[in-house]
């Protein structure tokens, strides 16, 4: 078999034509190919079901191509008719699979399989694949009559579109504020320097990450960091609300077509969680779980607040950054400006390509490929000596960006066909970064290990990620552990001198970042929740949003909202994980189990380490997750370990 050869994309320089050209091979082409065999499926039905099944394969790798490429480019690329070539291949690779998933005929060629006995000797792999296709099938609404497939087919097309418009009005959001030059007391050196005073007298500041979360953070004028939460718990509004109110009931009907109690019953029927009710029990489970030490954190928060405003009511969207950085420093002797010393970026990034390499036997060659911006570097990555992918990590801010943080799929690996190529897209500073920072890179990163270790699978279906979508935070979340271990940290966090971080200082930010966790968790109940409700519910105006926020705020969350926001239109997760926010949090429970197997004293020790990365990440999608996770423990996971953890 032929070494299989990453992709070669044009340079970042190499201009409209030339990027419009590749993105045509990778989206146009592709549909073109997944086209033809669709038709030639239909009209030469192979005599036994591996055969229609790896024709199947085929079919969906090709659409797979098509999907990553536009979905990474269209979030990505500098250059806007880049951009907007690409999200139209997406509506038209989501066209694509629409017809292909309400056509009868290949529909009826894979039922009658069973009938005629064509499926024998079928391996547990491909009867996976199948069955998975099938049910993909079912709940597509293949098998209802003509009107209901028309109205599906309507639906998905406007679901699409509604989906982008959602996206890149976040994306093209490009708002900035102005604040006096002695507004930003507090802020560290570096990056005041590094926001020079205007013509006006006033300092410009974007609300990209890197602004904002240091001025929410450190700035000592509350009136400074009420400006740039008010702006930033603004972006996309309004223009996003009539966009969510449409997206939010299609996805009603969409899910009522089908015969589904709601948009959440829907989707979590192929979830680890199985019901939508089950979503909402969650919430309430985890809610509960949090309760007394949620209330516990906002009445320190709240004294602390009125050490400074004794008229405070409330703890707001413009204080809870600010103080719980306040007790940090003052109560647990955590300074976030002296701990920011020990993470300059080049360190950081090279530092967790050491620790994952180490942990699981992975080699990363740094190689001079063209990309869609000079910021990105690519690796060629080993697994014990083998060539198994290709990632490319693109890391800094710039406008028109996907403003979070994620990693996207460049190509899916398929097994003798291609290899896996992953995407970092995060918006860190250049220069020196938050812990928090380093420990979302390590967050993302344990998606783009999951996609290239698991990236090895004879069938698409089955390849990278594809798991369960509530499992798949699990893997990420478990890798977060390791940004906060000592050992780990001295071996890449040190400062300009060289000296790596004390280890008192970590097991002070350890112990700092305890407090505030049952907060934390409260706040994410109230996405959770949000996420569940506004699809389960679907307001009829952008007011109605707003009102149901509030509400659901006022129920779950320690922080009381600020006047005259709007959170939700910039609520990405609203389209991506539409009523499944949960997700992080259920895969939470599960990740903190899994890091129960680990040595707390040596986080590098290998036989666990291989194990986690041969039973879980090695697999992909092959077992349901509980499965997997099963087979790494020995047992069914469980609450315990997240139940500790919260109670610490
Ligand atoms: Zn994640």
């Amino acid at each position: 078999m032929p070494d299989l050869e990453p992709l070669t994309l044009p340079t970042a320089d190499a201009g409209t034509a030339a990027w419009s050209a590749w993105l045509s091979t990778r989206t146009d082409d592709q549909l073109a190919v997944a086209r033809e065999q669709i038709a030639s499926l239909k009209a030469d039905r192979p005599d036994r079901a591996a055969e229609l099944l790896d024709r199947w394969n085929g079919i969906n790798t090709a659409l797979s191509n098509a999907f990553a490429a536009s979905s990474l480019v269209q979030q990505v690329h500098p250059d806007a008719a880049v951009r907007e070539q690409a999200e139209q291949a997406q509506v038209e690779a989501h066209r694509l699979l629409t017809d292909l998933s309400l056509d009868r005929a290949v529909y009826d060629l894979m039922v009658v399989d069973d009938a005629e006995q064509r499926t024998s000797g079928l391996d547990d792999d491909a009867e996976r694949v199948r069955n998975v296709a099938l049910r993909d099938f079912r709940r597509s609404g293949v098998d209802r009559d003509q009107a209901t497939r028309d109205r599906v087919r309507q639906i998905n097309e406007r679901e699409t579109e509604l989906g982008q418009a959602f996206e890149r009005n976040i994306r093209d959001d490009v708002t900035t504020v102005k604040v006096r030059p002695e507004q930003l007391a507090g802020l560290p050196a570096d990056w005041v320097e590094a926001h020079p005073v205007g013509d006006d007298g006033l300092v410009e500041l974007s609300l990209e990450y890197p602004d904002v979360v240091p001025m929410l953070t450190f700035a000592t004028d509350r009136e400074a960091r009420l400006t740039v939460a008010t702006a930033f718990n603004n972006r996309a509004w309004p223009a996003n609300d009539d966009v969510l109110v449409e997206l939010m009931n299609l996805r009603q009907e969409h899910a009522a077509l089908l015969g589904y109690d709601g948009w959440p019953a829907y989707d979590a029927e192929v979830k680890m969680i199985g019901t939508g009710d089950a979503i909402a029990a969650f919430i309430e489970k985890i809610s509960t779980a949090a309760e007394a030490s949620a209330v516990r954190d906002r009445d320190i928060i709240l004294e602390r607040v009125r050490q400074d405003r004794p008229e405070a009511e409330a703890v707001d969207g413009a204080d809870t950054r600010f103080y719980i950085e306040a007790i940090k420093r003052e109560q647990h002797s955590v300074d976030a400006q002296e701990v920011r010393r020990y993470f300059a970026f080049e360190k950081v990034r090279q530092g967790l390509l050491d620790v994952t390499g180490r942990l699981f036997d992975l080699g990363y060659v740094q190689v001079d490929a063209p990309t869609w911006h000079p910021d990105v570097t690519s690796y060629d990555v080993t697994l014990a000596g083998q060539p198994i992918g290709r990632i490319h990590l693109d890391l800094h801010p710039r406008p028109h960006k996907f403003s979070h943080a994620a990693q996207f799929t460049l190509t899916d690996g398929v097994t003798g066909r291609q290899l896996p190529e992953g995407v970092l897209v995060c918006n860190f500073p250049q220069g020196l970064m938050e812990h928090d920072d380093v420990v979302t890179l390590f967050h993302e990163f344990g998606h783009l290990i999951h996609h290239v270790v698991g990236g090895h699978q004879r069938w698409v279906r089955l390849t990278g990620v594809a798991t369960e979508w509530d499992f798949v935070e699990a893997p990420s979340q478990l890798l977060e552990e390791w940004a906060w271990d000592v050992t780990v940290l001295q071996g890449f966090a040190t400062d300009e001198t060289g000296t790596p971080i004390p280890a008192d200082l970590v097991a002070r930010m350890r112990e700092a970042e305890d407090f505030a966790k049952g907060l934390t968790t409260r706040t994410q109940m109230f996405y959770a929740a949000l996420s569940y409700r506004i699809h389960q519910e679907p307001p009829a105006d952008g007011a109605g949003i707003a009102a149901l926020s509030r509400e659901l705020q006022a129920t779950y969350s320690m922080i009381a909202p600020l006047p005259e926001t709007h959170f939700h239109a910039a609520f990405g997760h609203l389209d991506s994980y539409s009523s499944g926010y949960y997700t992080y949090m259920w895969s939470l429970v599960i990740a903190k189990d899994l890091f129960s197997a680990f040595d707390r004293d040596d986080l590098f020790a290998p036989e666990v380490a291989a194990r986690y990365r041969d039973r879980i990440l090695a697999q992909g999608g092959r077992r349901d997750a509980a499965d997997l996770v099963e087979d790494f423990l020995g047992r069914p996971f469980g609450f315990d370990s997240f139940a500790t953890w919260l109670a610490q």
